[in-house]
């Protein structure tokens, strides 16, 4: 069986610092023991030790504003999402613009076709009625 050691002993990165149910000793293992059941060095009972994490207040006493920093992040990155994002939108826009007026070129295109169809339509009225009248 693993043992702990009281928190008093030197404390490593690879240590979880947790408390006995029990007796409420602070104690001291190495992460390899997450999980375990160990004896407690102050009651002697059989304890759990907690699953892998450190305690919150050790993380919070190393760094209190990493948690602030991380949110900072996060806010960072959505900025720069919504940025990208406002940018692809203006692209599209212009892009609609640009086929929008595209479209009306083409309309205007298509309109001027059709009225050169009318005057061709009309000329060759006019050319069969001459010819008509000619015989
Ligand atoms: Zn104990």
């Amino acid at each position: 069986m693993v043992e702990p050691r009281q928190s008093v002993s030197e404390i490593k990165d690879s240590d979880i610092v947790f408390r006995c149910p029990y007796c409420t000793k602070s104690l001291v293992i190495d992460r390899k023991a997450a999980g375990l059941s160990v004896r407690c060095t102050d009651c002697g009972k059989t304890i759990q030790v907690p699953g892998g994490e450190r305690p919150p207040e050790r993380r919070e006493a190393k760094d209190p504003y990493a948690r602030v920093r991380e949110l900072e992040r996060s806010v960072e990155t959505a900025r720069g999402k919504i940025r990208r994002y406002e940018a692809e939108l203006g692209e599209v826009h212009a892009r609609r613009v640009h086929l929008e007026k595209e479209h009306a070129a083409d309309l205007r295109t298509f309109e001027a076709i059709a009225r050169n169809l009318e005057t061709i339509k009309q000329a060759l009225q006019n050319i069969t009625e001459a010819l008509d009248k000619r015989e």
